[in-house]
């Protein structure tokens, strides 16, 4: 007998941890789960960081033998992680570290890009670190994939991941083939991004498969606007060739499809994009991802903005020593600023104390507000700092995710026996929705055990 169990991403927007039980078990996805998070707890003053409280809550599952803290054992075999998005691959710090994680080699960089810049959440649960005594360490035991390969570790259950096209390089969907039948998952998906013959490749693999299953997201099956990458790059562009004081930008830091787009702008318009220390440390680590094919730092039409600090922090030091040329600072800003446009989000705003945007700046939001899959961006408290500096905000953003109809389409298409949708706060629009095709769409139970 096989089973499928939710734990996560039901009725809710990530968190996704979907447990597969065959002979073996694995994991699809093991992500935060912002929402129940939030009903519990407040950084910074009261922490979602340890795996009692979180068990306590309901908001890790409870297996035993599988977490960090927890001395008894557990057969799990893996955990297959869909893209590098947290609200799909977070929770994995509480795991034990022996257990292997599967996922795409560009999500293995991004993951480790940003915990090696990241604050250690404290005591234990770490993925990766960069200390000055050693260097770049990694406890979890990540296993790279490609599209093409089949993982065979945990027969009977073989998965093959299917690259998808989403807001964030690396992400795939997954083929899982068990004793009882086979299971197609979507992980996050676009139809209509710069990559959408990714996705194409996804449901055609999904089709030939003939799943008896097909677990899909639904993030944008109640609301969803219609624009494409193109189109941001044709807004962003109007709006910074109009502009002739500052142009400040924010969007999500693993969106690198967005990150090229406002390199290419930038560039055709002869002025410097000026990325965060963070951002461009990311960039550093996937300098040599072949598909990726991003834009180097000492390129002339980028530059990297360095808060002032009192501490430097290791990935800092290695992106001052390789590109300390093209480093620049608050007053250089303050100098050049019709010159530049500058990644800035929330948490850069008290460094306009020291730039003090001229007359005639703006600011460009390009990621979905106000909920982003990384955070919850504090909306009114960004808006206030730019009204103290007399600067609108334009918004331009193509959504990671797919619209109903291109949802309805790929189920269509798939033909799966039963879909389970979830990553969506509205289940059952979704079922009404795709009602007429036919197709069996049952809406998961949080913890309940789906036998086939
Ligand atoms: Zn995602």
């Amino acid at each position: 007998m096989v089973t499928i169990t939710f734990h996560g991403g039901v009725n809710e927007i990530g968190g996704n941890k979907i447990l597969i039980e065959d002979k073996t078990k694995i994991f699809l996805d093991f992500g935060k789960n912002f929402a129940k998070e939030k009903m519990y707890f407040e950084e910074p003053f009261i922490k979602a960081r340890e795996e009692a409280h979180l068990l306590e809550l309901g908001i890790l599952p409870c297996m035993k033998g599988l977490y960090e803290k927890d001395e008894g054992c557990c057969d799990l075999g893996a955990v297959f992680i869909s893209h590098p998005h947290t609200d799909h691959y977070d929770s994995i710090r509480f795991l034990k570290d022996h257990f292997p994680i599967y996922c795409g080699e560009t999500a293995m960089n991004i993951i480790l890009a940003r915990e090696f810049a990241g604050q250690s959440i404290g005591e234990g649960y770490t993925i990766a670190k960069m200390t000055q005594k050693n260097g770049k360490e990694i406890m979890k035991d990540f296993k790279p994939f490609r599209t093409g390969d089949i993982v065979r570790d945990f027969s009977p259950i073989e998965v093959t991941p299917v690259h998808v096209d989403h807001s964030i390089p690396g992400a795939y969907g997954f083929i899982v083939e068990t004793s009882g039948g086979t299971i197609a998952y979507s992980g996050d998906i676009r139809m209509h991004g710069a990559k959408k013959s990714m996705s194409a490749d996804f449901i055609k693999k999904a089709k030939e498969a003939e799943p008896d299953v097909l677990i899909i997201e639904g993030t944008h099956i109640d609301s969803s606007k219609i624009e494409s990458e193109d189109e941001v790059k044709e807004k962003v562009g109007k709006v910074i060739s109009q502009t002739t004081g500052l142009v400040l930008a924010g969007f999500a830091g693993g969106d690198i499809d967005r990150l090229r787009t406002f390199y290419d702008v930038v560039k055709s318009q002869g002025k410097r994009l000026a990325l965060s220390m963070k951002q461009a440390f990311m960039v550093h680590m996937l300098k040599d991802d072949p598909k990726l094919n991003l834009f180097k730092l000492n390129d002339p039409s980028i530059c990297i903005f360095k808060k002032k600090k009192k501490q430097t922090r290791e990935y800092e030091k290695i992106i001052e020593s390789n590109y300390g040329n093209n480093i620049i600072d608050a007053q250089d800003v303050n100098r050049l600023q019709k010159e530049i446009v500058m990644v800035a989000s929330l948490y850069d705003m008290t460094e306009m104390t020291e730039i003090r945007p001229v007359t005639g700046s703006v600011y460009i939001l390009s990621s979905s507000e106000p909920f982003d899959e990384e955070m919850e961006i504090s909306f009114d408290k960004l808006l206030n700092w730019l009204a103290h500096y007399g600067i609108p905000l334009y918004q331009a953003h193509a959504s990671g995710h797919a619209t109903p109809h291109e949802l309805k389409k790929a189920i269509e298409e798939i033909k799966p026996k039963k879909v389970f949708p979830i990553h969506t706060n509205r289940p059952e629009l979704f079922q009404r929705f795709i009602a007429d095709i036919g197709i069996n769409i049952e809406l998961p139970e949080e913890g309940k055990l789906y036998k086939f």
